[in-house]
């Protein structure tokens, strides 16, 4: 029997610890390792920097190649996505630019669905990489694909507005082309877009994963193939993760599920408590009936999350008031760590974005951590009366 989520979070990545008679994730910081002789040496950097994951001898030649805390963290997380394989990087946006390069060889055209992630919108809006973007609605994936169309890009629940989107009826659309699903939002607590047909799962681990606003990386989920195509642009172009980055990401799965779940039923209450206050217009939480109009909650994502949005009445200027009123909460980008922090997506994470496709002037986004929830709705509350 296949144990359950929380049991392989805590136990993932963790197989080979007993043998090398240590209980804790040993960090490996070499830069550079030893060869052995010139032949076998050569032999490991070629497999290495081709995309191999593992070189003939299990020489390691140089970080940039391989190293064993980073790959201890991928089979994680490959695991709790319930796929073969995962390629970290650096950063969220560096594990987004690798999926890019690694699609586009000779297929520029992507298809993508808004909203997104600000930076995300950013660098596919303009073509920083050599890729062209058509933004396409949820139902008009398939008529946006066309011969060079090398990857879809889609965010459920989406940043900030937390929409859904149905992944199996997007990868019917999708035929043959590859679906990449941010699921930063849900993590792989929440939701496995793998089995619902997605070629690509990217996490920001800055955010759930690490969980602590004390780390920075990113790490895509998928089968052996696209591993190996991601593994070569990371080689080749370095944007990889840091081993004691990957240390903390990995220690961060161990209490994901408890995290997820108790952050989760926070931002339920306040999902409800906001929804009745007379200052706000809005409530985006995909808990709310209104918000998941597709009964996606329990079909394909097992809850509602953390992350929560609002818009208030006075637009732009009460939303500015009300970040800079909160005093428990900080006003600060960034979001699924254990304190709750709150930000402005219009002239923040989503500044970049097109004016067509921007959030309300109005819009706050909220991520909820674990605090009492009590406590975070007396601090909203008396936000939202100082901003009147
Ligand atoms: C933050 C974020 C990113 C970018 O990740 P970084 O780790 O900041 O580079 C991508 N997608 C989503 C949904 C995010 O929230």
């Amino acid at each position: 029997m296949e144990s359950s989520l929380d049991t392989r979070a805590v136990h993932a990545g963790r197989a080979d610890l007993a043998q090398l008679g240590v209980h804790a994730l040993p960090i490996d910081l070499s830069t550079t390792y030893p060869l052995p002789d010139v032949e076998s040496g050569g032999d490991a950097y070629e497999a290495l920097a081709t995309g191999g994951r593992e070189a003939p001898g299990d020489s390691l030649v140089y970080q940039r190649l391989a190293n064993p805390t980073v790959r201890r963290f991928e089979s994680a997380l490959a695991e709790l996505e319930g796929v073969e394989e995962a390629v970290a990087f650096g950063s969220g946006m560096a594990a987004l630019t690798a999926c890019l390069l690694a699609a586009a060889e000779g297929r520029r055209h992507v298809v993508a669905v808004r909203p997104l992630y600000g930076g995300s919108d950013h660098l596919l809006d303009s073509g920083l990489l050599g890729t062209e973007v058509s933004w396409a609605a949820p139902d008009t994936v398939a008529a946006a694909l066309r011969p060079d169309t090398g990857l879809i890009i889609v965010e459920t629940p989406a940043n900030p507005t937390l929409e859904m989107l149905d992944l199996t009826a997007l990868h019917a659309q999708a035929g043959e082309v590859p679906l990449l699903v941010d699921n930063t939002f849900a993590t792989p607590v929440l939701q496995q877009p793998a089995r619902h047909g997605a070629a690509l799962v990217l996490h920001s681990a800055t955010k759930f994963i690490g969980g602590h606003g004390d780390v920075m990386g990113g790490v895509v989920a998928c089968g052996p193939e696209w591993a190996a195509r991601l593994r070569r642009v990371r080689a080749v172009t370095g944007g990889l993760l840091h081993p004691l980055a990957a240390y903390l990401l990995h220690r961060g799965l161990q209490t994901l599920p408890v995290r997820m779940r108790a952050q989760q039923e926070g931002a339920g209450k306040l999902a409800d408590q906001l929804a009745g206050h007379p200052a706000i217009t809005r409530v985006y939480y995909p808990g709310r009936p209104e918000c998941d109009p597709a009964g996606l909650v329990g079909r394909q994502v097992s809850g509602p999350g953390a992350m929560l949005a609002f818009e208030v009445s006075g637009g732009y200027a009460a939303a500015a008031r009300i970040a800079a009123a909160c005093k428990l909460i900080t006003h600060a980008v960034s979001l699924g760590g254990v304190d709750s922090l709150i930000q402005h997506p219009a002239s923040l994470t989503h500044r970049p974005v097109a004016a067509e496709a921007k959030p309300d002037g109005g819009l706050l986004r909220l991520s909820v951590g674990l605090e009492d929830p009590a406590d975070l709705w007396a601090d909203l509350a008396q936000a939202l009366d100082a901003a009147r």
